[in-house]
């Protein structure tokens, strides 16, 4: 191994995130939370309830504690949450699939993560291109092929295609079994050639998304996109080869839309997010009871089917729960921890 892979309890890791309150977003409208200082290796996240007295006159609260392999504060930067990650990323240059996730409600930071400029998306391929290069010297070498598509309503899009035809061309995913590798028909491949190019693929699937839909955000937060970097390494010195997959995956908005308001296209895209999102969460608890043979229901959503090699047997998998601080969103957010507290004790 080219790295020290951590070896973990199981396979999945859960990690939280609470977003900073934004300019407009003053004191009294922050619930109320504690995790230990951002800059130690906090693990807890703790929402203070309101308080509350019993027939004798005590003053209670009920706490809700949530404990999650790391807890990241609003003051986090993205370097900081990198480092965090940057081991598990790695492991893709050993031949491993990596699946990291963004989980949350709209508005809790999942893109300022995982696809900003800034985001784990650009931090992973410019690491993994400088291990590449480091690795040269032992006789690898590598080339790097990237993917970026977005399900949607459960259609899969080319976000690197030609935005016309998004929504209209069809692509299929299909699976070699054998080989246990995933194929997605007519979708766009860039050679990553050089880590730069990851911010024009950013900008493209950007673009892509804002001629799609007039509110490129409201589109963004009904959908799923997925980046997936293949890394291909073959050593000139030992003959051997290795073939790993990095998915980074900011998912659709997680906040309950009720069914009963919505109607037409958004009532489909409601059923379809719940839907792909209680996919994962079952798929997950599957792979979790780790029965051997067991049937693990990939084939209920795109997503999962798409991911299908990339969650459980030898992959690795990440999930940020993402936060917001504030009141407003504090019973969106209680749904969130509690989603990935079940995750996290598979
Ligand atoms: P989501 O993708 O979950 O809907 P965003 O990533 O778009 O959420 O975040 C919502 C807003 O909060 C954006 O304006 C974003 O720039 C800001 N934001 C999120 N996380 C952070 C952070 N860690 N630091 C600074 N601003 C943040
Ligand atoms: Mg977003």
């Amino acid at each position: 191994l080219h790295n020290q892979v951590q070896e973990l309890k199981g396979n999945i890791r859960v990690f939280c995130r609470v977003r900073p309150s934004l300019r407009n977003e003053g004191p009294t409208d922050i619930a109320p939370m504690q995790y230990p200082d951002e800059f130690e290796d906090a693990k807890e996240i703790n929402i203070v309830g309101p308080e509350e007295k019993n027939s004798l006159g005590a003053v209670l609260r009920k706490n809700n504690n949530f404990s999650f392999d790391r807890v990241f504060g609003p003051r986090s930067e993205n370097g900081e949450v990198f480092d965090e990650i940057s081991q598990l990323v790695q492991s893709a240059l050993d031949g491993y699939n990596v699946c990291i996730f963004c989980y949350g409600q709209t508005g809790s930071g999942k893109t300022h993560t995982m696809s900003s400029t800034d985001g784990m998306i650009p931090r992973a391929v410019h690491q993994i291109y400088e291990t590449a290069q480091g690795l040269e010297e032992k006789g690898w070498r590598y080339t790097m092929e990237g993917n970026f598509v977005e399900v949607y309503n459960e259609n899969l899009n080319d976000l690197l295609g030609n935005p016309d035809e998004l929504d209209k061309k069809r692509h299929e995913i299909r699976h070699d079994l054998q080989r246990g590798k995933t194929f997605i028909t007519d979708i766009t491949t860039v050679q990553l050639d050089s880590p730069e190019m990851v911010e024009s693929i950013l900008k493209k699937a950007d673009a892509n998304r804002s001629v799609a839909a007039t509110k490129a955000n409201e589109r963004s937060s009904r959908s799923h996109s997925v980046f997936i970097l293949k890394l291909f390494g073959e050593n000139h010195i030992t003959g051997e080869r290795s073939e790993g997959t990095l998915n980074l995956v900011d998912l659709a908005g997680s906040e309950r839309l009720s069914h009963s308001k919505a109607t037409g296209d958004r009532l489909r895209e409601t059923q379809n997010i719940n839907r792909s999102l209680s996919s994962l969460g079952d798929v997950i608890a599957a792979l979790g009871q780790g029965k051997e043979g067991a049937h693990i229901p990939y084939r209920n959503s795109k997503l999962t089917y798409l991911l299908q090699f990339s969650l459980g047997g030898n992959s690795k998998t990440l999930m940020f729960v993402m936060v917001s601080p504030l009141q407003a969103h504090l019973s969106e957010t209680l749904t969130s921890l509690k989603f990935a507290t079940k995750v996290h004790n598979t």
